[in-house]
């Protein structure tokens, strides 16, 4: 089984750097493939109210053996139910679908500038975080702008930015904002969405040398980079290819070729546009 490190966040605890992403897993296929995943020694899940598949999250934690200290979960606020009140009783909504008495880390899913409620949320979080029903509070989609506006308003950071990152789209203005300040860089979309990227010769190469894939080789640069990553699959081979990424090293030769693949693609919404 494989043996998944873990990162220390700004808040003191530890969150598994490696795990499992669950949108577009659909509802009734979710608790099936979480308890594959949590056989096959993944312990983070990575879920939203939006997924619509909290319920099955729930399902396969209450039916597996594993306690509920050995298990990461995140899931996210949504963009319609972001401000003060509306924050706590969507995180109630998750908990109850989740059925769990805390989560992890709660996290705010898109900053929507332009609605103006990140703050209050943010505050709800704090709040939430306080009485216990979330043990680390973070954010996804946020700007620079947007943390430090956060910051301003509450003296709060977020111990993570969840963010679309992978070799297209390499974010190292965030990344570095980031690093300055201890928040760790989630990286969402990890294989941008699979497709024409595992394709790609310069991958394929680095891949071939090491004996492993091109999804392989893709999540192995993200770990080196210190990203917390959940690359989505439904499919038990792709589940166990994917996490059996910690038994190589890239060079710095193969680090700086990934490097050159950047091309600011998003597959995406851009956060600034998203309300
Ligand atoms: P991903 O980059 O993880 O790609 C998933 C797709 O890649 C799969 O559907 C499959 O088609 C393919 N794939 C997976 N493993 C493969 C393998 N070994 N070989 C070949 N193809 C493979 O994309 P994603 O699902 O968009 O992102 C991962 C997770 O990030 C999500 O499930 C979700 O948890 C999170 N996410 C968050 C946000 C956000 O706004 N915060 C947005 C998108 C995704």
């Amino acid at each position: 089984m494989s043996s998944v490190p873990s990162l220390e966040m700004l808040d003191g605890r530890t969150i598994p750097q490696f795990g499992l992403g669950v949108w577009q897993t659909p509802a009734d296929e979710t608790a099936r493939v979480v308890g594959e995943a949590f056989k096959l020694g993944y312990r983070h899940i990575d879920t939203a109210a939006i997924y619509k598949n909290e319920e099955g999250v729930g399902q396969a934690i209450a039916q597996s053996s594993l306690k509920r200290d050995e298990l990461f979960i995140t899931t996210k606020l949504w963009n319609d139910d972001q401000g003060y009140d509306n924050t706590l009783k969507a995180l109630d909504t998750s908990l109850a679908k989740l059925k769990l008495d805390y989560v992890d880390l709660y996290l705010i899913h898109w900053p929507c500038p332009a609605n103006g409620k990140f703050v209050d949320s943010w505050k709800a979080m704090i709040a939430a975080r306080d009485a216990g029903k979330v043990k680390s509070i973070g954010v996804s989609n946020f700007r620079v702008e947007d943390i430090e506006h956060l910051a301003a308003q509450t003296g709060v950071l977020p111990v993570v930015n969840q963010i679309e990152l992978h070799p297209l789209l390499q974010q190292s203005s965030l990344r570095d904002y980031g690093q300055t300040h201890g928040i760790l860089t989630e990286a969402w979309s990890p294989l941008a969405q699979g497709g024409e990227l595992l394709d790609n010769p310069i991958l394929k190469d680095i891949a071939d040398r090491h004996g492993k894939t091109a999804a392989q080789v893709i999540l192995r640069w993200h770990v080196q980079l210190g990203n917390v990553v959940f690359p989505k699959s439904v499919n038990p081979t792709r589940l166990q290819e994917n996490i059996d990424v910690f038994d190589f090293k890239l060079s710095l030769e193969d680090m700086a070729a990934i490097a050159s693949l950047d091309a600011g693609k998003r597959r995406g919404p851009d956060p600034s546009e998203l309300n």
